[in-house]
């Protein structure tokens, strides 16, 4: 977009004026962030109307992602990149005498997500706007987003992350747009047998929209997210008492208030089900409002819109679209199942057990008495048609109500057109195992889409350096093509090439460990290594490993004080749910093993290690560009697939890798030599799983180097990780390992020694490298969001 300098400044300063009431030169950084973005928003306004009206005019078909998580990271420098503004509102910054790189820093992150699964739904967000592909978001405007991590005494400590505070100058209240939402009350049926519900409470819920903008001003979708709030007609005012408006307007608030800090199991269970429902419900009202308009019949509603389902925390948009076309539009249950099937596709994000949701009927039916009416309908009728053909066993796999439990997964999978898994390991573990029953029935609904990472964040914004060195290399044609990246692979033996790929990573490097200092007061030694984990803490994703290694390293250096090595600094970040107890005593053991390591003299700076607090997408944006190693190292068919993988690898890190997720596909697009792959396999896991026949004490009794390890967790050996050493000591001997930390150690171990020494070999390093980012271009969520489109939204256009 052409901006005229001088026009903007003069918007901008008026815009501060009405924002503070104060000349430019008095408010604060924050404050000018504020009226920025607000400028900017105004600048971008006609377009975004333009956008809708061309939409509608020609009747395309929308695209509608529901996900209870958008982790959209800040937005003020995306914007300006993608507007073509960044300098021209550089240099106006400049004028009035601010940085932009304080302004942009002042912006507050709106966490409402906690990891993959909402950055994923960002990345998408995104990549249908870069498309042109309609394709909005659908979710929850929460009161405070994923808490903000500090450590107290080495221990997690979770503060409120109050991000609405100073207000979000990106989003747009539309109360003339608020959907009824309703909760509880009873259902009989008519004289006509049709439903009458009664006795029920009722919600408001009002939309915020944000803009989702294309690059090249192409397209500005829409992300509406939905606040619950007490709006009182005015007949209603004077019936109400003030008291109890105070207390009902709380109650209605904590439907929107909180984003459960946990995103594998279901904590908070009611209140969750009642999120879950509320923007579901908003959603697809809102939705069929605009459908409406269109004047189409009915049966064309899944030729103009398609909803997506992120994991199953939407699936009840199933039972409500049905709700909808029966009671409201007085369709015929064939039908309504029919138009609803053709509507939605399910993306399931992983296989665990524990993690496949499921509600108490009790729940739904207390809650949600219609919706669960027409859940156990589509139970009846499935039940019906599959009965004969399947044996008890797969019938009881396979239904969508047992044992007094929904399960949403069952129910996704038997309503939507499409199932997708999020990478080929994944996919192939859903159609052999997790669903094979359903795979048997609906062998065409489920296919594979490999998640894929926004290039316009995760390289062209948080990695300027490398990305002006490929346009020198390369031309700038990947900007918009990252398959172009292959282009790179020509340059892998030039040595002039090599020698700059390197200076661009220490210059990284710099910059980090420059930020670091200053930020948190840490000492990183830029000339070290960079090994890296950072993801959320869970058992499967095993930073205990991780750490043990590390501590295994500490021992050695302590028993031979003239070892040789490479020096490293291994950097973590990451929460762990706040229930989660197991998790936040890896936490403490980091921290622990840090506080010894890093102030222990005999070490000599050979290894350091260091936990940043409030790992989040600011974060991963500075931390990415400057590692070398990337640790990828979850249990073999745990991790669906990972995308901070494909970021890593994208950024020019080597992968420390087990064949987990899309680290098969990283190493199937740069070959067995430039990633390094250790432990158990999926057959090897599958194996001892089923078998039964896996056994860590013995491995434990047997190895001195292991025994060593674990003994120093509970003998006093880290005075500061006290007692909380005992949980972990007790997770591997005394539940048997549940996820093979001991039996993956030595192959970790070799795997890591070798890695390091190949860095000494800097220009094999710098090789390697470069063939990582040549090869990255396939996980573009451009290439994911095309195949999504092509093949399960049924969404055309020249993309
Ligand atoms: N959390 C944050 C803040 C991220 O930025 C990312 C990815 O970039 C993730 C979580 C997902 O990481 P992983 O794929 O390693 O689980």
């Amino acid at each position: 977009m052409q901006i005229d300098k001088e026009q903007f400044k003069k918007d901008l300063a008026e815009q501060i004026q009405k924002d503070y009431s104060q000349s430019i030169d008095t408010v604060s950084t924050g404050e000018i962030y504020q009226s920025l973005a607000k400028t900017i928003r105004y600048y971008i306004s006609g377009d975004w109307i333009k956008c809708k009206d061309k939409v509608r005019d020609n009747l395309e078909k929308q695209v509608y992602y529901f996900s209870m998580e958008f982790m959209i990271g800040r937005l003020l420098k995306e914007t300006l990149l993608k507007t073509g503004m960044l300098e021209d509102v550089t240099d106006v910054l400049k004028d009035f005498g601010f940085k932009l790189e304080d302004i942009l820093e002042s912006e507050r992150e709106p966490g409402l997500g906690n990891g993959g699964l909402g950055r994923l739904a960002a990345c998408f967000m995104d990549s249908c706007a870069c498309l042109g592909i309609p394709g909005n978001g659908n979710g929850i405007r929460y009161n405070y987003g994923m808490f903000e991590q500090r450590f107290s005494d080495g221990n997690q400590v979770e503060w409120p992350d109050d991000w609405l505070r100073n207000k979000n100058p990106w989003e747009i209240r539309k109360e003339n747009r608020k959907e009824v939402v309703k909760f509880g009350g009873t259902v009989r049926m008519d004289a006509n047998l049709k439903p009458i519900h009664e006795g029920y409470e009722i919600i408001h819920a009002v939309p915020y929209d944000m803009p989702i903008i294309g690059n090249d001003d192409k397209t500005i979708n829409t992300l509406r997210l939905w606040s619950a709030e007490l709006i009182l007609e005015d007949s209603e005012l004077n019936s109400v008492e003030y008291s109890k408006l105070e207390a009902k307007k709380i109650e209605i608030q904590k439907i929107t208030n909180v984003l459960y800090p946990d995103d594998s199991t279901d904590e908070g269970k009611l209140l969750r089900l009642k999120q879950e429902y509320f923007f579901v419900s908003a959603g697809l009202q809102s939705i069929m409002k605009d459908f409406k308009k269109l004047k189409l019949s009915i049966s064309e509603f899944p030729n103009k819109v398609a909803v997506h389902i992120n994991d199953t925390h939407p699936a009840l948009c199933i039972p409500e679209l049905i709700r909808i076309l029966l009671d409201e539009e007085h369709l015929e249950w064939e039908e309504a199942i029919e138009i609803t099937r053709a509507t939605m596709s399910y993306t399931n994000h992983t296989i665990m057990q524990e993690a496949l949701e499921k509600w108490p009927a009790h729940f739904l039916k207390n809650l949600l008495p219609r919706i669960y009416m027409i859940l156990e309908e589509l139970d009846r009728r499935f039940n019906d048609k599959y009965s004969s053909s399947l044996t008890e066993e797969q019938l009881r796999n396979t239904s969508i109500i047992r044992d007094g439990y929904v399960r949403m997964a069952n129910l996704s999978v038997i309503m939507s057109h499409s199932t997708n898994g999020v990478a080929k390991l994944h996919t192939d573990l859903l159609k052999t195992e997790v669903m094979k029953d359903l795979n048997f029935l609906f062998p065409d609904r489920f296919n594979n889409k490999t998640n894929g990472i926004s290039y316009r964040r995760w390289i062209e914004s948080c990695n300027p350096t490398l990305s002006s060195l490929i346009d020198e290399t390369i031309g700038k044609e990947w900007r918009k093509n990252p398959l172009e990246l292959a282009k790179l692979n020509d340059y892998k033996d030039d040595s002039t090439m090599l020698d700059k790929i390197e200076r661009v990573k220490n210059i990284n490097k710099e910059n980090f460990s420059d930020y670091m200092k200053q930020r948190y007061d840490f000492d990183i030694d830029p000339k070290s290594i960079y090994d890296v984990q950072i993801k959320r803490f869970h058992e499967y994703k095993r930073q205990f490993l991780n750490a043990l290694h590390i501590l295994y390293l500490y021992h050695k250096i302590l028993r031979e004080p003239d070892y040789k090595m490479q020096p490293v600094t291994f950097i973590f970040g990451g929460k762990a749910a706040s229930s989660y107890y197991r998790a936040k005593k890896v936490i403490k053991f980091i921290n622990s093993l840090a506080y010894h390591i890093n102030t222990d003299p005999r070490v000599k700076g050979r290894i350091k290690i260091y936990l940043i607090p409030n790992y989040n997408v600011s974060l991963a944006e500075r931390i990415i560009p400057a590692t070398n190693i990337s640790e990828q190292i979850s249990t073999a068919t745990k991790e669906a697939s990972g995308t901070s993988n494909m970021k890593f690898m994208l950024n020019g890190a080597i992968t420390l890798a087990t064949l987990d997720g899309a680290n098969i596909e990283i190493k199937d697009q740069v070959g067995d030599d430039n990633i390094m792959i250790f432990g158990l396999n999926k057959e090897e896991v599958l194996d001892y799983q089923s078998n039964h026949n896996y056994n860590a004490s013995d491995i434990y009794q047997n190895d001195q180097d292991i025994k060593m390890v674990v003994d120093s967790l509970v003998n006093g050996f880290l005075p500061k990780l006290g007692y909380d050493g005992i949980d972990l000591y007790d997770s591997l001997l005394k539940e048997n390992d549940r996820y093979y930390v001991l039996k993956d150690f030595h192959s970790y171990k070799e795997a890591s020694a070798k890695l390091r020494c190949m860095y000494k070999d800097r220009k094999k390093w710098n090789k390697m490298s470069i063939i990582n980012t040549a090869n990255a271009g396939i996980f573009s969520s451009d290439e994911t969001i095309k195949r999504y489109a092509k093949e399960i939204w049924n969404v055309n256009g020249d993309f």
